[in-house]
């Protein structure tokens, strides 16, 4: 079995975003991306740094708003749209999740389409149906850059989605289908899952549950991307997956697998719309 370094993959192409930084640079362009932390979620705070450590890392300026969990949604629709205003912004990132009185899908409607850091306006899910450029879903897009590093063919594959979350399933699926996959989506309603699931030859596992998704699921040979993350009693964190028989020919080890992936695809993101600022 093949592990599939997320964190080898992400680096090198942090390394090249680095580059384009220095070029935005040389044109006068400070790619500059905001990120809004609303609340105390531990785990959120930790996301928030390791992007804000990635942006330090290209060169990409980052602008933190830490509010407080008690934030009016009036006072964020204020924030987002003085963000949208201002030239020296490119991108955007409202931290989900959002504490329960705050609507996410209001809020991140009103960030503009152009400075979507994390692809998740309905106007660029569109796009992304619709296959026309656009910012895309991190995590997803993460996924696909994994399976090129690796030279994993797609165009005809039996590819399975576990999961139909707008932020990972329902994307991973469009792109795989983009990439001509013939594709499968499961969620919680799916009958007999792990018959589904041994049909794949790409196996996506976006189901938010640890370790749910055993050997039994893996037909043998099967390329696994495990989506999901969870910390264990012990501290350590573990996926999705568990494949102790090691069906499984590649799969993405958590952690460093499809985390460092979705964070260097954030950091695309930032620098493309930097880039079409000045177009
Ligand atoms: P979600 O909870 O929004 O979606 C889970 C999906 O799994 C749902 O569509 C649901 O229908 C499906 N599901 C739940 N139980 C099921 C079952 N028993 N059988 C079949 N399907 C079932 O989660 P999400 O936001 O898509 O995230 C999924 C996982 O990925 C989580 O562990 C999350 O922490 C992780 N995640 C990781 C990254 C990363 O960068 N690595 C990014 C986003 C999410």
């Amino acid at each position: 079995m093949q592990m599939m370094d997320g964190k080898l993959v992400s680096e090198e192409i942090l390394e090249k975003l680095k580059l384009d930084v220095e070029d935005c640079r040389k044109q006068d362009i400070d790619p500059t991306l905001a990120v809004i932390l609303v609340g105390d979620d531990p785990a959120s705070a930790i996301y928030v740094k390791n992007k804000e450590k990635a942006c330090a890392k290209v060169g990409i300026t980052s602008l933190a708003y830490r509010l407080p969990a008690d934030t009016q949604e009036r006072e964020l629709l204020d924030l987002l749209a003085d963000l949208n205003e201002r030239p020296d912004v490119h991108a955007i990132l409202l931290q989900l999740p959002l504490p329960a009185h705050l609507n996410s899908d209001r809020l991140l409607a009103a960030i503009s389409a152009e400075k979507d850091a994390d692809g998740f306006h309905a106007a660029n899910i569109g796009k992304l149906l619709l296959q026309q450029p656009a910012p895309l879903p991190c995590t997803p897009a993460g996924v696909m850059e994994l399976l090129k590093y690796y030279q994993i063919d797609i165009a005809g594959k039996e590819c399975v989605v576990i999961g139909r979350s707008n932020i990972v399933g329902k994307p991973m699926a469009l792109m795989l289908l983009n990439a001509h996959g013939t594709v499968t989506v499961t969620h919680s309603k799916t009958r007999d899952l792990p018959a589904v699931c041994r049909r794949a030859d790409i196996l996506v596992v976006a189901v938010g549950k640890a370790k749910m998704i055993t050997s039994d699921y893996i037909k043998p040979g099967a390329v696994v991307i495990d989506v999901g993350i969870h910390r264990m009693e012990n501290g350590k964190l573990c996926g999705d997956v568990d494949d102790s028989e090691g069906h499984a020919a590649y799969l993405t080890p958590v952690p460093g697998g499809v985390g460092p992936m979705t964070i260097a695809m954030l950091m695309k993101n930032c620098v493309t719309a930097a880039r079409n600022s000045a177009l």
